[in-house]
């Protein structure tokens, strides 16, 4: 199999933005592994349950768990690579909702993140008052 059209031109980020990014570029990665590594799991299992008929059950459950962490995992590839795009337009690292930088500790523990800590948790206090279950994975 050649892949040639697939070549990923690198931008050439240095210093600080090139750790982000290669940080980026590698949490995307593991993330994608694990989803491989979920669907073939889930692939081969239910293809057991046809062929065994029993504990057809409890093998339901652990698919709908399998697809509910990969509809996760599937959400947070998409932050990171919405972070990929704000560090190639210069937006990485700022806070979307007051335009402040985002506190690099904070970036560095989450880097997809497009809150600043204290915008964070305003939002978060907002979706307690509002009886929603705060949004975990996308800030
Ligand atoms: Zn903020």
């Amino acid at each position: 199999m050649t892949a040639k059209s697939d070549k990923i031109s690198i931008p050439t980020f240095r210093g600080k933005k090139k750790k982000q990014y290669d940080m980026l570029i590698e949490l995307r990665d593991q993330l994608a592994d694990q989803i491989r590594t979920i669907s073939s799991h889930s692939l081969s299992s239910s293809k057991q349950a046809g062929e065994e008929l029993a504990d057809i059950g409890s093998d339901n459950f652990n698919r709908e768990m399998e697809l509910g962490l990969m509809t996760e995992e599937t959400q947070r590839i998409k932050a990171i690579e919405d972070a990929i795009k704000r560090l190639l337009d210069g937006s990485y690292g700022i806070c979307e909702d007051c335009e402040n930088k985002i506190n690099p500790a904070r970036l560095e523990a989450l880097p997809y993140a497009r809150l600043c800590i204290n915008c964070k948790s305003q939002r978060e206090k907002e979706q307690r008052d509002s009886g929603n279950a705060p949004a975990r994975i996308m800030d």
